[in-house]
């Protein structure tokens, strides 16, 4: 018996292959838990066959052990896949997609069928989530069925000991999808040609349109700054990163410093964008004046081909979409909204079924913490160790992501993004649905957000009502902390520690700084980070300077000489005096206990930035300005609430006598030993021990590496998310274990 991710990424065949070199007989089947094999032989061969499949398992499983018994069986004469015995809606593992393999990628050049063949794959990688629509992974049930295969695929398909045996989105030169090229003059169809036209394209500035494989992305030189910029421009998106993708690792280790588990993580058949620190500056437009890189490898058999004609080492591969909208994975769409963004268009003539986005991840402490959870994860379960049949989780507002229950799985969607634009709405509704169809799942539990305004928590009230199934409304830092327990498994009280930006909190108000106490079902609120009025609300957000205004008006009222803060300098007088009109009239100022808008304030005063142009920009500023050690501190309050008036008020005194380096560290260092000083609080409280760090203030990775740091070395025990992004994309996976625990 074999257990852990072993179902459909090419197990069996595998399991096929290793029994005849091993020349042993039997039979092989998916059982709920795993993959049952029964061979005739002696336990010697039988071990080294154990070993041998431990050793080269399909890259996309997952082995959790082998357990070897003996058993009473009839002599087999042969080795074969016997049907699975058990009900199909029992197996819900379906693999997410796999970059193409090195055996794939020799193919390219040596085998006949396949020379140059832009959509060669095997059982040990290609497509398989983008393409399914339904369960059993099998071609009828995938958008390869319109492409009948040839003979000579249909042998290799149905040849226990190839390669492609049950492949099924196996194709070849003379039977599978291809290529076409499309600019204002030309059309092409050859693959050759179209890979000539487009390295003429990109060495000359131009922005392509290239179908991947679960959406558009728009690609352009990244070593050329006017082309990044022009592409900015027509995609009007302002400064916001963009990602880039390297030749190999050879090439990234030129303008990335990389460490072994970044690497691995960059290398792995997942094939996700890593945060890395920059060591050499691309075009300066890719990254606008942030230290990171975010980079990936080439996953695609035609991101390989087209880099041997590329001239450029590195290139932007960025979602093909615009502003806020999802990724574009159909092709009339595509045409309509990137053609007029990009000079041509590659695409190819196989449906996309599921839109899935790059995955983003950043190795922090030497382990991967995900930023964007979609393609090469997704739809991967998590193991829970609570019963979750039946609950549908509709997740956040922003980066949202929901999540269904099968029995203790929970299985989350791909990165969906904020629900406010409306195609992204779209994007949410039909993906519960396909995600629906393919693991034959009825919601019979809904559980949301507690923020009434939330357009999911809207989706939710009218499945209450459509389906008269019960409602559970769950708050947002309870979620990102049971997130993580759920992950790990803990379920018992514990010290949680949640820091983002916004969420609702159970008295009304924005929350956000939260440190409570709470097992799987509730939670007490022990402190929170100061509150603060947001001058316009949304309006402070989006204007970090306004933050900051509100900070020092409540620490150190009209006493204070803004002007001798050069970012007041640089704000319009009258808006100045409307904000602070606002503030002393308590006008449209609502709350916040949002431990992202200190990050806001302290780098806006900072000088870093007084109006952010995307998500987070502030703070990651803010992050970035870091390049020297020190382990300096401010002062703080910890009550309750925790204040930050010294800090400010040192911070404001260290601005004409430090660099911004050191005191952005000194910064980070404050919130860091807030974290031990609350947690060693609740510990003198409640004898509690284990602290759970979730929200996406964690997703920076200096403050996390050093609240690690301190934390364990006051004996603390720490979890962080591993398998679901700490930020809002991991909430849903919080609300599922909760409402779980509040049915039963
Ligand atoms: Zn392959
Ligand atoms: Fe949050």
């Amino acid at each position: 018996m074999i257990k852990g991710l072993v179902q459909g990424v090419g197990f069996r065949p595998f399991i096929c292959r290793m029994a005849a070199k091993y020349d042993l007989f039997g039979e092989v089947d998916n059982r709920t838990d795993g993959v049952r094999v029964i061979v005739n032989g002696d336990i010697k061969t039988i071990d080294k066959f154990s070993n041998d499949i431990l050793r080269n398992a399909p890259p996309a499983s997952q082995i959790k052990s082998i357990e070897i018994n003996e058993i009473q069986s009839a002599a087999f004469n042969s080795f074969k896949i016997v049907a699975s015995k058990i009900l199909d809606n029992q197996i819900t593992e379906v693999s997410p997609d796999i970059a193409v393999c090195q055996d794939c990628l020799d193919d390219l050049e040596k085998d006949p069928e396949r020379i140059d063949y832009p959509f060669v794959n095997c059982t040990n990688c290609g497509p398989r989530f983008t393409i399914i629509e339904e369960l059993p992974f099998d071609r009828q049930k995938t958008t390869m069925k319109s492409f009948r295969m040839c003979k000579s695929c249909s042998v290799e398909y149905n040849d226990i000991l190839d390669r492609r045996f049950h492949a099924q989105p196996i194709a070849c030169n003379s039977c599978g999808p291809v290529y076409s090229y499309k600019d204002p003059v030309k059309n092409l169809s050859n693959i050759k040609e179209i890979l000539e036209e487009v390295s003429v394209q990109i060495s000359s500035g131009k922005t392509v349109a290239i179908k991947g494989l679960g959406g558009y992305h728009l690609m352009c030189d990244a070593l050329n700054n006017d082309a990044v910029r022009n592409l900015r421009q027509k995609k009007q998106r302002d400064s916001k990163p963009f990602a880039v993708m390297f030749r190999g690792i050879n090439a990234a280790k030129k303008y990335c410093y990389i460490e072994d588990e970044e690497e691995k993580a960059l290398k792995s058949w997942r094939r996700p964008i890593l945060i890395l620190r920059q060591k050499k500056l691309l075009a300066e437009q890719v990254s606008n004046g942030l230290t990171t890189i975010g980079a990936m490898l080439p996953y695609m058999p035609v991101h390989y081909m087209l880099f041997r004609m590329l001239k450029t080492p590195v290139v932007v591969l960025t979602s093909g979409n615009i502003s806020d909208e999802p990724i574009i994975t159909d092709d009339l769409l595509a045409e309509k909204k990137l053609m007029p963004i990009a000079d041509s268009l590659l695409s190819y003539n196989r449906q996309i079924l599921n839109r899935t986005d790059d995955s983003v991840i950043r190795i922090i402490n030497n382990k991967e913490s995900l930023i964007r959870r979609s393609r090469g994860f997704v739809p991967r379960p998590v193991e829970v160790k609570c019963n979750v049949e039946g609950i549908l989780a509709v997740g956040s507002e922003q980066k949202n992501s929901f999540c269904i229950g099968k029995g203790n799985q929970a299985v989350m969607s791909q990165f969906i993004g904020d629900l406010k634009n409306l195609a992204t709405y779209d994007f949410f509704s039909e993906a519960i649905d396909r995600f629906s169809k393919l693991f034959r799942f009825k919601p019979k539990y809904i559980a949301c957000d507690l923020h009434p305004d939330y357009l999911s928590g809207q989706y939710a009230e009218a499945l209450e009502k459509e389906l008269k199934i019960p409602l559970f409304r769950i708050q947002h830092h309870h979620a990102h902390i049971a997130s993580c327990m759920a992950e790990l498994g803990i379920d018992e009280k514990v010290i949680g520690i949640s820091l983002d930006g916004t969420g609702y909190g159970s008295d009304g108000n924005i929350w956000g700084g939260e440190f409570i106490i709470a097992d799987l079902k509730d939670f007490s609120r022990f402190t929170h980070f100061d509150n603060i009025a947001l001058p316009g609300g949304d309006k402070a957000i989006d204007e970090p300077w306004r933050t900051a205004f509100s900070y020092i008006y409540k620490y150190f009222e009209n006493s204070f000489n803004f002007k001798s803060i050069s970012l007041f300098n640089s704000i319009d007088e009258k808006k100045l005096q409307m904000v602070k009109e606002m503030l002393e009239m308590k006008m449209n100022s609502p709350v916040s206990s949002g431990a992202g808008r200190l990050f806001d304030a302290v780098s806006s005063i900072l000088g870093l930035c007084s109006v952010a142009t995307f998500d987070s920009e502030a703070p990651m500023r803010l992050e970035s300005a870091i390049n020297d050690k020190t382990d300096d501190i401010y002062p703080f309050i910890a009550e309750k609430p925790i204040e930050f008036s010294e800090t400010l008020k040192a911070i404001i005194n260290d601005l004409p006598v430090q660099t911004i380096s050191i005191i952005s560290a000194k910064f980070h260092n404050t919130v860091a030993q807030v974290i031990l000083e609350v947690a060693r609080q609740i510990r003198a409280e409640t004898s509690l021990k284990k602290v759970i760090l979730s929200g996406g203030v964690f997703q920076n990775k200096y403050l996390l590496e050093k609240s690690l740091y301190l934390l364990t070395r006051n004996k603390f025990k720490v979890f962080t998310n591993r398998l679901v992004p700490p930020n809002d994309g991991g909430i849903s996976l919080g609300q599922l274990v909760i409402a779980s625990k509040r049915i039963r």
